[in-house]
């Protein structure tokens, strides 16, 4: 049986945010010890290449989807960060496929992790990150720490 499961790293308590801080959910620790899981730690927006802290991103349109298919636009205010975003994504895959993930938490309403809920400008909307979408696709079940309450 599948023991190892890919899990946004700031939900780990590794220190991955955009302002340097950790998201740690007791929740997502829970989880893995009650089920003997193994995580395996992903930060997209590190993987594609943004370094810590770094300014905050979000969508200006769209959502996961549609950045993947060249409609959506994430940005940081300054400029487009699609190509990072898209990067990171990729790369998570990879880290998947390597490890045999068929299963990931990831983080609620991020840009890239976000399962079901992203910011869209300063408001809340229905929608996947960028590599909730990618894992999706491939058929990667996605959760996020939101559906641990129980
Ligand atoms: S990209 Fe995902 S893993 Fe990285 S800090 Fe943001 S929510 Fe956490």
């Amino acid at each position: 049986m599948e023991r190892s499961i890919l899990v946004s790293a700031c939900l780990l308590g590794l220190n991955t945010r955009y302002d340097g801080s950790t998201k740690a959910d007791r929740r997502v620790l829970d989880y893995l010890r009650q089920h003997n899981l193994t995580p395996i730690p992903v930060c997209p927006e590190q993987l594609g290449g943004l370094p810590t802290p770094r300014q905050r991103s979000w969508f200006v349109n769209g959502d996961g989807s549609t950045v993947l298919d060249g409609n959506g636009e994430i940005t940081n205010a300054d400029i487009s960060m699609n190509l990072a975003f898209i990067r990171g994504a990729q790369e998570v895959l990879k880290i998947a496929r390597l490890t045999d993930c068929r299963r990931a938490i990831l983080k609620q309403r991020s840009p890239s992790c976000g399962v079901g809920e992203i910011y869209r400008q300063n408001l809340v909307v229905s929608g996947d990150g960028v590599t909730t979408t990618l894992l999706k696709r491939q058929q990667i079940e996605v959760i996020s720490e939101d559906d641990l309450d129980f």
